[in-house]
């Protein structure tokens, strides 16, 4: 057996303390805004049938050609680590004919995603999203609504300067003529293109607008605008949600290259920057998608969802906000054996309640207890040796001003309780 210690797989990371608190103050962020908003949780399986991905987010984007965990199992299933949220979420809708129920159904998902990203670009491969699905509505409302979601979960977990970028990128009777006219403008600068750029020329021409490589966005000057193309639905629907969001006083612009990478957008398309990230980091994206519901094998369902980036959110909060580590309410620093026993007691009682309290070991030192309750950041220590066990009572001290007063063994709980 070889010797060797083992390390997270290139691309994974562990999430400890002390970032963990950052990131279950978001989750918990989010889980009280989307449920204010009438989101409930969704929890798809992580792994779904490759298909899932490839007919929804489509053949030609870079998840589906480059980037997808796609693996053989037992049985010899071609299965996939999900890449991405939607998909799952929209399989399980028409699974579960959760269409039956009346519209507007909202749901909310959380949880990790898999992709095979290079390494050197700062991405995870495995990452984490919360994101929340609308299904049911065409209004451009809902759009506004999850905008305004989004934005209050932002905000609301303190994140600053938000940016709003909206798009549409128009529907099945638009869209095609878009298309066309695009392949008519790059006719003459295809050598101009990436590599990448130069495939989707041929396949989905949409993406050469948001390629970020230099050249291309060189190449891309004086192109056709998405935006005066719509047709006249899509640019009503568009306009009407503009409207929504700047009655809701959410700053945005529209930004006619943001395309989205994924094959199945319809109408609307956003991201959300906040100012402190370069332009290129979104922390939160979605958009429309009137047709996946259909091509799911449901009934033809309007949908609109957003995802938002974990790790950027995170990362982001940890530069803005000041986080308080949580600290236990008291340390019981316990002298002596039977000390120790009616510690452990005591303990117990505390934390029946929910309150966090921690035990000295009663073998070692009152000095060495104290270190430990400070290294901890203990609000309030207890101490307690075989005479004050006699005589039925603790002393305590606050350890920020050293306020100092004696409890009844009996009125710990209480104490503590009046305390938290
Ligand atoms: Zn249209
Ligand atoms: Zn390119």
């Amino acid at each position: 057996m070889s010797s060797g210690r083992y390390q997270a797989l290139k691309g994974m990371k562990d999430i400890m303390p002390p970032d963990i608190h950052v990131w279950q103050s978001v989750e918990r962020k989010a889980r009280e805004v989307f449920s204010a908003f009438g989101f409930r949780e969704i929890r798809p399986p992580i792994v779904e049938a490759t298909g899932v991905f490839t007919r929804s987010i489509g053949e030609n984007t870079d998840i589906v050609e480059k980037e997808m965990y796609t693996f053989e199992d037992k049985g010899g299933r071609s299965i996939t680590l999900r890449p991405e949220g939607t998909a799952p979420v929209v399989r399980c809708y028409v699974e579960n004919h959760l269409y039956n129920m009346p519209p507007p159904q909202k749901f909310y998902y959380a949880g990790p995603m898999f992709r095979y990203e290079r390494p050197q670009s700062g991405r995870f491969r495995q990452f984490y999203q919360i994101g929340a699905e609308c299904f049911g509505s065409p209004h451009p409302a809902a759009d506004a609504e999850m905008l305004s979601m989004l934005r209050h979960f932002l905000s609301g977990v303190g994140l600053p300067n938000l940016k709003f970028q909206v798009n549409s990128i128009g529907c099945e009777n638009c869209r095609p003529a878009f298309k066309d006219s695009l392949v008519a403008f790059f006719a003459e600068k295809i050598d101009d293109l990436c590599a990448d750029c130069r495939r989707r020329y041929g396949q989905n021409p949409l993406r050469i607008l948001d390629c970020k490589v230099e050249g291309c966005r060189e190449a891309r000057k004086g192109a056709p605008r998405v935006t005066d193309h719509l047709c006249e639905d899509c640019r009503v629907h568009f306009e009407h949600l503009l409207l929504l969001l700047e009655k809701l006083g959410i700053p945005h612009s529209v930004n006619p290259e943001m395309v989205r990478g994924l094959d199945y957008y319809t109408r609307t398309t956003f991201e959300v920057t906040s100012e402190n990230l370069g332009a290129q980091n979104a922390v939160a994206a979605g958009g429309r998608y009137d047709r996946l519901v259909k091509e799911f094998g449901g009934p033809e369902t309007p949908a609109v969802g957003f995802a938002i980036g974990m790790e950027r959110v995170v990362e982001l909060l940890k530069a803005a906000v000041q986080y308080d580590l949580p600290r236990p309410l008291a340390f019981l620093a316990m002298l002596g054996k039977q000390a120790g026993i009616e510690g452990v007691l005591i303990a117990d009682r505390v934390r029946e309640k929910g309150l966090w309290v921690e035990l000295g070991d009663a073998g070692s030192s009152l000095k060495s207890q104290m270190r430990r309750a400070d290294r901890l950041n203990a609000q309030y220590v207890f101490i307690a040796g075989d005479d004050e066990l006699r005589a039925g009572s603790l002393k305590w001290k606050r350890l920020s001003d050293s306020a100092e007063g004696e409890v009844a063994i009996q009125g710990v709980v209480d104490f503590l309780q009046s305390l938290s």
